[in-house]
């Protein structure tokens, strides 16, 4: 339904004048670069936004924000995020819940101290002190948080804008101090040399969640053959059964048998220690036609046969466990090595099935090295060169020239049975994009393995939406190592140890941490920097200052946003701890949504959520990832005001990124593009052209004056309260979910299938011909009034600004300066009356049915406007031809005439078949639909076609309807 603008009134401004037409200030355009932000000023200056979710009667409801990174530009992954948290927020506003949002920011970590050091000249660095660097990094996040804070409240996101939490604020500082303190405390901290992922391009440990696997990785493979110098007596036995005699001197046996391996990363080989087989699988002592025996697993001979190009003809089959305790000589260094028993982890799907083991370069070496009592050797410095205890290799690069030389050697000393190139997942760093590798150091760690099971049973009280996500992260806790939590960095909240300077003793404890979260608490992490160890340490060391020295390392900024609900839940007035609601990327089931699970649970025992809800990815119109590269990336600040080509990317206002945002199930990745945009800006059209028709019918309309009791109304008008209370409801269920592409799919056929296409059309003749104060028409405006008030509430949590901009310009004062205040919508019992709704049903469909028979005289051009048509219905079903006997006996005359219903000038019901047809249709099983042209005269100013005409001499174009009509006006 649109709005007509009628030629003939125009022509004949008098009978124009005499119909009622759309009067109000609600544009037909949203002209939102201008609207929206007045609106938004509008909220402030009423405290709608924040205090109205302050003052709330109802319990507290607290989404707890995860924290964006603060550097960079928005882009549409925090529009998916912030406005559904938003979405979520208004909605439980507006049912009376206490909402406090209190926006986050994760300030701290590497890439902020890159991009501070990136803006500064060799000089500059040279002169950069630890503590002028904190600064600068402070500012930096503190300049790019507020240029994000402006991008959230342009969205019409509503927070507490004015107390956001940060993760540099010294309160937020001291509260992560007490949680790493009391995690101490509980002994869930520890320090240990282990292998970490390793950074040499950052210079650091890295986290899981700060590791990125591209396609494409390929390694410098060799397959190495290690000669054996001892072997034990059983083995010797278990081989002479089978015919195979091993020399007994260690030169000869080293000639004779060779233990074979296989590794991605030569450049660990200088850091072998051991080599580990699995005692449960075969292992074949093959001959390689040149007079040696090599080892190897007995299910991959034929491979190897082949990729060594050797024939490897089997000799003797023994299990693993014999093969321990066999000695072999280190090929490129003065050592010799046992092979020992390994685990499950050595497997026959690549390799020799006999692992290369260097404790200091592997996860896996580690525990086997530990179960060995192997020394834990790394010859790799913090930035990847070989240190002095690599030998020969000292000096080089692992990740440059080190490879090459060592496989450059082995092939001197005879021990290289292959080279390869080798494609497989290799973790990088995600910030510099470069290859990491696995390096033992001393670092802090979090044992997760201490308070694994409660972890797991706190997964389990949660609600993970969707359900999928409880799998997910139970996997990843279940399975995951220990949390190391130290960085060498110096952008972050500082580990709070002190090292004795001779005896290496570390100094942590309650007098400690409470002394240094004191300090924070009032002067901020920089402290640690400013002041010595006589001021740092508690005061019952501070006579020994001396003997101590602070600790460097500062905390890994998961620990930082994962201590967030003991920063800010559990402290901010307001807030519930655990929060209702944890809503972020699915990725964060191993990033924030874990790291907020463990330290809550190594504190508290419980989950700091009570529900987890995850969303997707926003991808292109085609599913692919956004890139500058491929030209596709979607700015939601374009989206809002508009690109350089306003043809092309014209402004929509951040109510159409919003709409976009409900359209989609989140659940899994989404796509966004100009087509999407055109498309959700024609929905979002209709949305307003409606809202607009309804407020253009009540300018002269009063609820106090005018309205009609919902008990007195006709059946058309109560039948679309009744519909409106159905769809109401199932809004309100699509919100409690948090389904909110049911909202957008709701919405849209309610304003185009039921009121636009169906009450609405209708209506016209009722809202336009009538004289103003018709019992017809106010009837109408009641009902116009009742639904307009809800469904501005309904779009309020989605389209805020549109909901607003209604409730400012209803015609009719209401109690309510906002759509906020007036609550999520609610219908009265009055409203409801379902056995409307199989008559109606049937009255619809014989509409549509009509409607296509009229559209066929359209099409052949014998037809304009229906009122040009007569129609004889026929009924052919029981269930309609009772529908029209309802209609007759219970309709009110004035309204629920079905001619009036179907927009023709005559109807007839059953009688004689017509002689004259322009169309018919005799197949309907609901009935036979005939239509004729109406007879009689148009009238000119209802276009009715009537046989009354000109009967009266002031009016001789006029019917006799609009005679009357104009006597009463
Ligand atoms: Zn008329």
């Amino acid at each position: 339904m649109t709005e007509q603008t009628r030629p003939d009134a125009d022509a004949r401004p008098s009978y124009k004048d005499t119909l009622n037409l759309l009067e109000t200030g609600f544009g037909m355009r949203a002209n939102a670069i201008q609207r929206e932000p007045e609106l938004q000023a509008l909220w402030r200056e009423r405290g709608i936004d924040l205090e109205m979710g302050l003052s709330n009667p109802g319990p507290v409801f607290t989404l707890h924000d995860g924290p964006p990174y603060a550097n960079g530009a928005l882009h549409m992954g925090h529009a998916l995020n912030k406005v559904l948290k938003d979405i979520i927020n208004k909605h439980r506003l507006m049912q009376g819940r206490q909402v406090r949002f209190v926006p986050g920011w994760d300030c701290h970590g590497l890439p902020i101290e890159l991009k501070v050091l990136q803006a500064m000249d060799q000089e500059q660095r040279r002169a950069l002190t630890p503590l002028k660097l904190r600064k600068k990094a402070a500012a930096y996040a503190r300049k790019q948080m507020e240029g994000q804070m402006a991008g959230f409240k342009r969205w019409g996101i509503w927070a507490d804008w004015d107390h956001p939490y940060l993760t540099l604020q010294k309160e937020y500082e001291a509260a992560q101090i007490e949680v790493f303190g009391t995690m101490a405390l509980k002994g869930h901290i520890y320090r240990g040399l282990k292998p970490v992922h390793w950074s040499p391009s950052s210079r650091t440990a890295l986290a899981e969640a700060e590791l990125e696997y591209p396609d494409g990785h390929t390694s410098p493979s060799v397959y190495v053959a290690f000669p054996a110098v001892e072997a034990p007596q059983q083995l010797r036995a278990a081989l002479q059964d089978q015919g195979v005699d091993l020399p007994a001197d260690g030169d000869s046996l080293q000639s004779t048998l060779q233990v074979a391996i296989w590794t991605t990363t030569p450049w660990t080989l200088p850091a072998n220690l051991a080599v580990s087989v699995n005692d449960r699988l075969d292992y074949c002592l093959a001959d390689d036609g040149r007079g040696r025996l090599l080892i190897v697993a007995a299910d991959l001979r034929d491979t190897l046969s082949e990729k060594l190009g050797l024939p490897l003809a089997a000799k003797a089959v023994v299990k693993g466990a014999l093969l321990a305790g066999l000695a072999y000589r280190h090929p490129l260094l003065d050592r010799h090595c046992p092979v020992v028993i390994g685990g499950d982890y050595i497997t026959t799907e690549s390799g020799t099935g006999l692992v290369h083991t260097a404790p200091g370069h592997g996860v896996d070496d580690f525990n086997t090295g530990r179960k060995h009592d192997l020394p834990v050797l790394c010859p790799v410095d913090e930035a990847g060169t070989l240190t002095e205890e690599a030998g020969p290799f000292a000096g080089l690069n692992v990740l440059k020239d080190a490879n090459p030389a060592i496989i450059e050697a082995l092939e001197a000393a005879g021990a290289l049975l292959l080279q390869e190139s080798y494609g497989h997942r290799y973790p990088y760093d995600w910030r510099t994009k470069k290859p990491t590798i696995f390096r033992a150091t001393e670092q802090w760690f979090a044992s997760v393995e201490g308070f694994r099971n409660e972890a797991l049973a706190a997964i389990d009280a949660v609600e993970w939406l969707p359900a999928s996500g409880r799998n997910r992260i139970e996997a990843m806790v279940a399975e995951r190592g220990d949390w190391c939590i130290s960085r060498q960095r110096t952008w972050g909240v500082p580990i709070p140890v002190f090292y004795h300077r001779s005896s290496g003793e570390v100094l942590l404890n309650a007098d400690s941490i409470a002394h240094i979260q004191a300090l924070i608490a009032e002067h901020g992490a920089d402290v640690w920097w400013e002041k010595d160890e006589s001021e740092l340490l508690p005061p019952s060391h501070q006579g020994e200052a001396a003997q101590w020295r602070k600790g460097t390392d500062t905390m890994d900024v998961w620990f930082d946003s994962g201590s967030s609900w003991a920063a800010v839940a559990s402290q901010r007035d307001g807030l519930s701890y655990p929060a209702d609601l944890y809503l972020e990327g699915s990725d964060q089931h191993r990033g924030w949504f874990q790291s907020s699970l463990l330290t809550s649970v190594a504190v508290n025992g419980q989950a700091p959520y009570r529900t987890v809800l995850t969303h997707g990815f926003a991808l292109d119109e085609k599913g692919r990832k956004m890139s500058k590269s491929l030209g596709n990336v979607v700015d939601p600040m374009v989206i809002i005001e508009g690109g350089k080509n306003q043809k092309q990317e014209p402004p929509y206002g951040a109510d159409v990124l919003r709409l976009w945002v409900s359209s989609v199930d989140y659940s899994a990745d989404v796509p966004i593009g100009a087509g999407i945009l055109r498309q959700l800006a024609d929905v979002y059209r209709k949305v307003r052209n409606t809202a607009r028709y309804l407020l253009g019918n009540l300018h002269d309309f009063d609820p106090g004056r005018d309205a009609i009791p919902v008990e007195a109304l006709p059946l058309l008008d109560r039948w679309m309260l009744q519909r409106t209370a159905v769809v109401l409801d199932e809004i309100s269920d699509a919100f409690e979910r948090y389904e909110f592409f049911r909202f957008f799919q709701l919405l849209q056929n309610y304003c185009v299938a039921d009121l636009s296409n169906f009450y609405l059309d209708i209506a016209k003749d009722r809202l336009y011909v009538s004289a103003p104060n018709d019992r017809r028409r106010r009837s109408c405006q009641t009902v116009m009034a009742l639904i307009i008030e809800r469904l501005a509430g309904a779009i309020a949590p989605v389209l805020c600004h549109m909901a607003e901009d209604i409730w400012q310009n209803l015609p009719y004062a209401v109690a309510e300066d906002s759509v906020f205040r007036r609550g999520w919508p609610v219908v009265p019992d009055t409203w409801r009356n379902e056995s409307l709704n199989a008559p109606m049903q049937q009255l619809r469909d014989l509409r549509g049915a009509v409607n296509r028979v009229l559209e066929e005289c359209r099409g052949r051009q014998e037809l304009g406007a229906s009122l040009e048509a007569a129609v004889r219905v026929d009924a052919r079903s029981a269930s309609l031809q009772s529908a029209l006997t309802w209609l007759a006996d219970h309709g009110d005359p004035e309204v629920d005439g079905l001619r009036d219903w179907l927009l023709v000038s005559q109807l007839q019901l059953g009688g004689e078949p017509w002689a004259e047809l322009l169309a018919s249709d005799d197949a309907n099983p609901l009935a036979v639909i005939e239509v004729a042209r109406a007879r009689g005269e148009k009238c000119e100013r209802c276009w009715h076609y009537e046989s009354d005409i000109g009967q009266h001499a002031d009016h001789p174009s006029l019917c006799g309807r609009c005679v009357a009509v104009l006597k009463r006006r």
